[in-house]
C-alpha cells in the first residue's frame, strides 16, 4: 500500500485505490491513477508554455464548431497549400487547444529513439535482377539464358561486393530497430492542437469539408433521446476503455515478467503452448517478440538464450518455452495495430486465448482485459 503514498493529494485516487485493495485489482488501479497523474502533469506544463507564448487557450472544440484545426484547413479555396501553425500566427482567429498524440515510449516510459535509417543505397545491378530471380529460384518457369553470363567477372564482383556491404546496413539496422523497439508501447500524450476560430470569415478553406446529405452515420439533431443516449454511452466504453488499455499492458508486462522468474511452469502450460502453436504460429517470429521474450528472461550477451537453455532443467526450459510465446501474444499489443485488440470479439482469437491463460495463472484482468476476451465489440 504504500505506493498510496504516491497519490496524498489526490483524494479520489486514494480513495479509489484503498477500494481496490480488496478485489485483487490494486495493480490495475495504481497503473490508471499513475497514466491519470503523468497526463495532468505534461497537460499542466503543456498549458503553461503556451501560456508563456502568448496564446488563446481554448476548450476542444465539439462538433460541430465553427473551429477548425489547422491541419484541415486550406489557405483558400483557390490554393490549397495547408496552413502552417507559423504562417496562420498573425490571423485574428489563431487558438490552440490541448488535444492528444500518439508517442512510442520504451518500457521506462522515456520515447523511443530510433536508429537512423541506413545512407546507403542498393547497388545498380549490371544485369535484370527479374531475370536473375528467376534464374535461380524458379529455374523451370525461367526460358532465358543465366542473366549474368557475358558479364565480365570484376563488374560482377565489384556488384556483389556492393550488394552484400548494404546487405549487412540493413540487417544493422533492422536489429538496431527491433532493438530500440523492445518492449515499447504507444501511449498518449496531450499536445497542442492549432486551430482558427474564424476561419470562415478569414477566407480559410476547408477541403474536407463534407456536403453530401447522405450520411450512414445519423446526425445527432436525426435521432430519438433514447438513441442519443444509446451512442452517447456507446461513445463513453470506447473513450474509457481505450484509455484503460495502457495502463493495463503495463501491469501485466509485469505479471509476466514475475512469471518468467518460475523454476516450474504453470498448470495449464502444455495445453495452452499446444493451442499457440496450432492456432497462432504466425506470431512466434516477430523481432520485438524476441526481444521481449529476451528481457524478460534476463537474456543478453553473457547469458545468451543458447547457454541458458543449456543449463535449465526440464522444467525450466518449458517456462523459457512459455515465455517465448507469451511475449509472441504480447508484443504485437504494444504495437500500433494493438490499441484496437480490446475492441474485438475475443471468444476465438489470439488476445482473448493469451489474456484467458494468463487469468487461468492468477492474473486478475482489468475491466478494459475482460471485455478483451468477451464475446462484446466496440
Ligand atoms: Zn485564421
Amino acid at each position: 500500500m504504500a505506493a498510496v503514498a504516491e497519490f496524498e493529494d489526490d483524494s479520489e485516487a486514494v480513495t479509489a485505490l484503498i477500494a481496490a485493495a480488496t478485489t485483487g485489482r490494486f495493480d490495475h488501479t495504481l497503473a490508471q491513477a499513475r497514466q491519470t497523474r503523468d497526463w495532468n502533469l505534461a497537460k499542466e506544463a503543456l498549458v503553461k508554455d503556451l501560456t508563456d507564448a502568448g496564446l488563446t487557450i481554448i476548450d476542444e472544440p465539439g462538433y460541430p464548431s465553427p473551429t477548425k484545426s489547422l491541419a484541415r484547413l486550406a489557405v483558400s479555396a483557390e490554393d490549397d497549400t495547408p496552413l502552417s501553425e507559423v504562417e496562420h500566427e498573425d490571423c485574428p482567429g489563431h487558438v490552440v487547444w490541448i488535444g492528444r498524440r500518439e508517442v512510442e515510449v520504451d518500457k521506462n516510459g522515456k520515447p523511443v529513439v530510433l536508429p537512423p535509417e541506413p545512407s546507403i543505397e542498393a547497388p545498380d545491378a549490371p544485369y535484370d535482377l527479374d531475370d536473375h530471380y528467376w534464374f535461380v529460384n524458379e529455374p523451370d518457369d525461367y526460358e532465358g539464358d543465366d542473366p549474368r553470363a557475358g558479364i565480365a567477372p570484376d563488374v560482377l564482383a565489384a556488384y556483389d561486393e556492393a550488394q552484400a556491404e548494404y546487405d549487412k546496413a540493413v540487417d544493422e539496422y533492422q536489429k538496431a530497430l527491433a532493438k530500440a523497439r523492445a518492449g515499447s508501447r504507444r501511449v498518449t500524450l496531450p499536445a497542442a492542437i492549432y486551430g482558427c476560430r474564424e476561419w470562415a470569415e478569414r477566407g480559410h478553406h476547408d477541403p474536407h469539408a463534407y456536403h453530401s446529405p447522405s450520411t450512414s452515420k445519423p446526425k445527432a439533431s436525426e435521432m430519438s433521446e433514447a438513441e442519443r443516449e444509446e451512442a452517447k454511452k456507446a461513445r463513453k466504453v470506447v473513450i474509457d476503455n481505450n484509455k484503460a488499455w495502457a495502463p493495463a499492458l503495463d501491469v501485466r508486462r509485469e505479471y509476466v515478467a514475475n512469471l518468467a522468474k518460475a523454476k516450474t511452469p504453470p498448470k495449464g502450460t502444455q495445453k495452452f503452448l499446444a493451442t499457440a502453436l496450432t492456432e497462432d504460429a504466425r506470431l512466434i517470429s516477430d523481432v520485438t517478440a524476441r526481444h521481449l521474450a529476451g528481457d524478460w528472461l534476463g537474456l543478453n550477451a553473457k547469458n545468451t538464450p543458447k547457454a541458458a537453455i543449456e543449463k535449465a532443467t526440464d522444467n525450466r526450459a518449458l517456462v523459457m518455452t512459455l515465455i517465448r510465446v507469451l511475449a509472441a501474444y504480447e508484443a504485437p499489443l504494444g504495437g500500433q495495430f494493438g490499441r484496437g485488440e480490446w475492441r474485438r470479439d475475443g471468444t476465438n482469437n489470439a488476445t482473448g486465448r493469451y489474456l484467458r491463460f494468463l487469468e487461468s495463472t492468477g492474473y486478475a484482468l482489468s475491466e478494459v482485459e475482460k471485455f478483451a476476451i468477451s464475446k462484446k465489440t466496440a
